[in-house]
């Protein structure tokens, strides 16, 4: 059983709770696969400079944000935690000549728990968290997305979660029933062309080809773990745009597989 690498736009932490296309799309993305044996998220909220993966047996549900209604601090997603899948992850990427080290006890994100929390509801399949660098650039996280192409003919799922875009100091000036902002709405399609197309070259200098790249991501923590799903698929693997929304007009909720 081959799994496919994902990579799936988190949104707002009130996507766990508040309906929108995203919120549909996000809970029956597993839908199109086999269980998994295990998932190793790759979240845009866990940022060191060097990878990291958790070998919890038990995760804690991290609530990562502020000023949110307490019904989203009351969610708990409390699945086993996976250190056999971080001892293994660990392996791959040490023996790709990316040192990885391991946290005992780092818990899930909302980053992570987030797709799992609506898609896997009953939170019984093994889950591990990888680390971003977010200084590390998109060769790097290809590069980890390369190492860790094996895991996905071993019953892993690999779910890079991020934002196709993310400022949010625009929050809150555009419509947000409205249409997308321009440059939102630019460097999304942008990028459903290139990674149409396997321009990788394009992708991988997307702050300097794509329109607006530099507004969309401020930062680059949440389109890095796209390169991590990029690398897993493999090379010159067909890519599918499963899903295209917005949110707030400056949000682009899509989401990719490859495979
Ligand atoms: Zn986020």
């Amino acid at each position: 059983m081959t799994l496919p690498a994902l990579f799936l736009s988190h949104g707002s932490p009130m996507t766990a709770i508040e309906p929108s296309d995203a919120h549909d799309f996000l809970s029956r993305f597993g839908a199109g696969f086999a269980r998994p044996r295990a998932i190793l998220a790759v979240s845009a909220h866990w940022e060191t400079d060097a990878p990291m993966v958790s070998a919890a047996r038990k995760h804690e549900t991290i609530h990562d944000f502020y000023g949110f209604p307490p019904e989203l601090y009351a969610i708990q997603y409390p699945a086993p935690g996976a250190p056999d899948l971080a001892a293994r992850t660990k392996a791959l990427l040490d023996g790709a000549g990316i040192p990885c080290g391991v946290d005992p006890d780092r818990g899930l994100d909302h980053g992570a728990w987030t797709p799992l929390y609506l898609a896997y509801p009953d939170a019984d399949i093994p889950v591990t968290q990888l680390s971003v660098q977010p200084r590390a650039g998109t060769t790097h996280h290809l590069a980890v997305g390369r190492a860790l192409r094996p895991l996905r003919d071993e019953g892993v799922l690999i779910m890079a979660t991020g934002s196709v875009t993310h400022n949010l100091g625009d929050f809150g000036r555009f419509p947000p029933d409205g249409p997308p902002a321009d440059y939102v709405r630019d460097f999304t399609e942008w990028l459903a062309a290139a990674l149409d197309g396997r321009r990788d070259d394009d992708l991988l200098a997307y702050r300097e080809r794509a329109p607006g790249a530099r507004r969309a991501h401020p930062t680059e923590e949440h389109f890095l773990p796209l390169f991590v799903a990029l690398g897993a698929g493999g090379d010159g693997a067909p890519v599918r745009r499963l899903h295209s929304s917005y949110h707030y007009a400056m949000l682009a909720m899509d989401g990719y597989a490859f495979a």
